[in-house]
């Protein structure tokens, strides 16, 4: 393939272009941020389950509460009628008497025993309750932290997004000058090659592969004529030389 110089020349810097946004890609799968959201949207997601269950558990001893109290409130008022009844007089016979005593004592040993279970849950309560709150402030805490992480990675993508916009100018104004089955090759060599489809001949080696040219190879190279688009033997990129390559 034949090209002028200039245009051979002007391959390096649309490689140098070309490496440059590949570079800023790599930066932007790469930033640091992605892992920290990752880690914190784990966080987040596990709080968050955490907080469901403890919130469940916080419903089920309130219920457990209302309940026990219900149960409480009735020998209350079943023990102030009996307690009404033997105030009133009304009730006559010993017999009768010593029951309605039994059951007043009774009740009031039930009451107790339930108030006592009042007492127990509204302790468990209030551990459900503290569980809940500080989960809570955690789970808002991880809330922030994805969301910095988040608007740190924005950030990053807004600055890395502009340059590239501004480098991809550049490449059109380089591109658009050299010759189309020049441009193929390189393009094609620069898919095959790692990114780097077009490398300069410099102090005798290839600047793509860093192979050092024999004496030989280096007056084979010398011997091309300019407009003829060398390769580089050893990984077949375009070499490219320039006043500084010395042949
Ligand atoms: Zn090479």
């Amino acid at each position: 393939m034949n090209a002028a110089p200039a245009d051979q020349i002007r391959l390096l810097d649309l490689q140098a272009i070309d490496s440059r946004l590949d570079q800023l890609a790599h930066r932007r799968r790469s930033l640091p941020e992605h892992a920290e959201i990752e880690k914190a949207n784990a966080d987040h997601t596990a709080l968050k389950d955490l907080v469901v269950a403890a919130q469940a558990q916080l419903g089920d001893t309130t219920r457990e509460l209302t309940k026990a109290e219900q149960d409480v409130d009735q020998v209350r008022t079943r023990a102030a009628r009996n307690q009404q009844r033997l105030d009133s007089g009304a009730v006559g016979s010993p017999r009768d008497l010593e029951n309605l005593q039994h059951e007043i004592g009774s009740l009031a040993k039930r009451q107790s025993d339930l108030e006592d279970v009042v007492l127990e849950i509204m302790e468990r309560m209030e551990s459900s309750q503290t569980r809940v709150t500080e989960l809570t402030a955690r789970l808002d805490h991880s809330t922030v932290v994805l969301k910095e992480a988040e608007q740190r990675r924005d950030a990053a993508f807004a600055e890395i997004d502009a340059e590239v916009e501004k480098v991809k100018r550049d490449r059109e104004t380089v591109a658009v000058v050299i010759p189309a089955d020049l441009l193929k090759l390189y393009t094609r060599l620069r898919e095959q090659q790692g990114g780097v489809g077009a490398a300069r001949l410099y102090q005798r080696r290839c600047e793509g592969c860093r192979v050092e040219f024999s004496t030989a190879d280096l007056a084979a190279i010398k011997r091309e004529p300019k407009d003829e688009v060398v390769r580089c033997e050893n990984c077949s990129r375009i070499l490219v030389r320039t006043a500084d390559s010395g042949v």
